[in-house]
């Protein structure tokens, strides 16, 4: 058993992406966080991740369908569905080798509820393993600017979802930032301020951090362009379509620096926005973007 024939086999069972993290990426974690809370003998962090299809975002960048198009493909289907099938049939393929391996939803520690100790001593329970850090550390994405991750193959467009394994497995490197430019877009894209470049904070694995600004979920909470909530993710605001992640996408695009390439542009009409109280902003674009899309 090897990190290559993992990656192999979570490949044949649909991931996009595939990384290994070293345990020693989670040891600083407070055991609400920490994978050794969960299984004290885990050896290794599998992440894996699929794509959001670029044509589940094209109803929201168009601001006709928010639900059949994203909703569903992008968002709960593509981490409830397909991403959960991915990850049951590689967690079988571990347990038909003898190894454990404990299986984990994408789920980030944003205001998720927590129940009572079963015993003193042990953090309450449901303990979240924060599945953007777990990807930074197996070497598959970059925390952005605006705190998105990124990966050349995708760039804003993929989910991810962990297995913890008994399995001592090479890992991957932990990514530096050379994707997301700072170039801002995405604060002025944003069309509520949500985004403080002035306040920023350092995230991700020990030795690779990156400043990113920070992001007032307050305010995304009750974002209407793109945003989202699904249901058993707690207070978590999705915000992989909305408009600050999609005009980061086109910046990316435009750089050439992502492998999943397409013959058209992915922003093909001047974008659309809306305001706290969901009424058109009937000049954001003139406010944020120049006649070519481009950030001013
Ligand atoms: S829009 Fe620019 S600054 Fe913002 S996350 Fe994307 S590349 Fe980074
Ligand atoms: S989710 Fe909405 S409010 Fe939050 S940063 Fe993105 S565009 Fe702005």
């Amino acid at each position: 058993m090897n990190s290559q024939q993992v990656k192999e086999w979570a490949k044949s069972f649909g991931a996009d992406l595939v990384g290994i993290a070293s345990d020693k990426y989670f040891e600083h974690l407070p055991p609400e966080n920490n994978p050794r809370s969960i299984y004290p003998e885990y050896k290794s962090v599998i992440v894996i991740g699929r794509r959001i299809l670029r044509g589940s975002l094209r109803g929201v960048e168009e601001g006709t369908n928010f639900g059949s198009t994203y909703g569903s493909f992008g968002f709960t289907w593509l981490e409830d569905n397909f991403l959960s099938k991915s990850t049951y049939d590689l967690t079988c393929r571990l347990e038909e080798n003898n190894l454990e391996a404990v299986p984990l939803f994408g789920y980030q520690d944003l205001d998720m509820s927590y129940g009572m100790p079963v015993a003193d001593g042990k953090p309450a329970p449901n303990v979240i393993v924060d599945a953007n850090y777990a990807a930074h550390a197996a070497g598959l994405a970059e925390y952005s600017f605006c705190d998105l991750m990124l990966t050349e193959e995708f760039g804003t467009r993929q989910r991810f979802a962990v297995i913890l394994t008994d399995a001592e497995l090479e890992p991957d490197t932990p990514k530096s930032r050379s994707l997301c430019t700072e170039c801002a877009a995405c604060v002025s894209g944003c069309p509520l301020n949500a985004i403080n470049p002035e306040k920023l904070i350092q995230k991700g694995a020990p030795g690779f951090e990156m400043s990113v600004a920070e992001v007032k979920m307050d305010i995304c909470m009750n974002c209407d362009n793109g945003a989202a909530c699904g249901r058993g993710r707690g207070n978590h605001r999705d915000r992989l379509a909305a408009a600050c992640a999609r005009t980061c996408l086109v910046q990316l695009e435009k750089s050439g620096k992502l492998k999943n390439n397409f013959s058209n542009e992915f922003r093909k009409r001047t974008p659309w926005a809306r305001d706290e109280s969901g009424k058109a902003i009937n000049d954001y674009s003139e406010k944020a973007f120049a006649n070519d899309g481009r950030f001013k």
